[in-house]
């Protein structure tokens, strides 16, 4: 088979450097494409020197129409806004959108779907092989223990992080629901301030700090009368997520049109 031909949107932005040099790197697919957003200091310089990975032979450019027609797959760590715009030009491509971004509301999320059915849509608040893993832990332990053990969810992320609780927070969250059998929107904590009375049995609580250059971490606590059980990951470097988009995208290739997880991609759903 020939290199899957995939386009990093955002390109100038942490995540997008990351993601060039994880296409440059990786095995079955080549970047034949970066965008950016109009009037973005980023546009005409080649997208490899960017990256740091060295000439690459593709300009950044922000016009996205002739760019998606010559592409199988896109890799999109951008925001909510960028990432709605971007999915219907997958939907007219018909090509694998992998969508990284977080901070999406339900109803965001709930207009990705028309797109949803002629695209190949991957979607995860964490694309690392370990959070994926982690949250297939978290269902478990959830499922194993009653209500006598409270869940609360921790998270750190640099300084520049624009939301909260973090995307990859979140899908702790759901996976503790799941594994209790309910949603998540009906025991979400998702801040404390102030006389905010005793916590309610079954509430599922989010923390999130802010600070430094961490790239993320997270616990799911689940505290019992007399012990805790701790599941903890740490990302130390943004290539982990990076690689994860590209896997995703790989699997992508082919496959019917629909709204994936990145469970799927790691055959961790079950
Ligand atoms: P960032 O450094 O701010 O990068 C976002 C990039 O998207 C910027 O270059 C921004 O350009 C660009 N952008 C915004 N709107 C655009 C548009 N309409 N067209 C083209 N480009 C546009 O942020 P980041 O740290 O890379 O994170 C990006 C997203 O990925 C966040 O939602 C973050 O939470 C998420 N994330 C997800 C994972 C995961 O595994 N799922 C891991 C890490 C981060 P400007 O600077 O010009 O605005």
């Amino acid at each position: 088979m020939t290199d899957m031909r995939l386009i990093v949107v955002g390109a100038g932005g942490r995540m997008g450097r990351s993601l060039i040099g994880a296409v440059a790197e990786a095995d079955g697919a080549i970047l034949v494409g970066a965008i950016e957003r109009e009037g973005s200091e980023h546009l005409g310089k080649d997208a490899g020197e960017l990256a740091g990975v060295g000439h690459l032979g593709v300009e950044i450019v922000d016009d996205p129409l002739p760019v998606f027609a010559r592409a199988d797959g896109v890799l999109d760590f951008t925001s909510p806004a960028a990432t709605l715009a971007y999915s219907e030009l997958a939907a007219q491509a018909r090509i694998v959108h992998v969508i990284g971004t977080t901070g999406l509301s339900d109803e965001e999320i709930a207009r990705l779907e028309p797109a949803a059915r002629h695209a190949v849509l991957v979607r995860s608040g964490n694309m690392s092989l370990g959070v994926n893993l982690l949250a297939a832990l978290t269902k478990k332990v959830a499922a194993a223990l009653d209500l006598a053990f409270d869940i609360e969810i921790l998270e750190m992320h640099h300084r520049n992080k624009v939301d909260a609780p973090s995307g990859t927070a979140l899908l702790f969250g759901e996976a503790a629901a799941e594994g209790r059998g309910v949603k998540l929107s009906d025991h979400a904590v998702r801040s404390r301030d102030g006389h905010t009375g005793a916590r309610r049995a079954g509430d599922i609580g989010f923390a999130s700090l802010r600070g430094g250059s961490v790239v993320g971490e997270h616990s799911v606590i689940f505290a019992g009368s007399s012990e805790r059980i701790v599941l903890s990951h740490a990302a130390e470097d943004r290539g982990i997520f990076a690689r994860g988009a590209v896997k995703a995208a790989l699997w992508g290739r082919g496959r019917k049109p629909g709204h994936y997880s990145m469970a799927d991609v790691l055959g961790l759903s079950d």
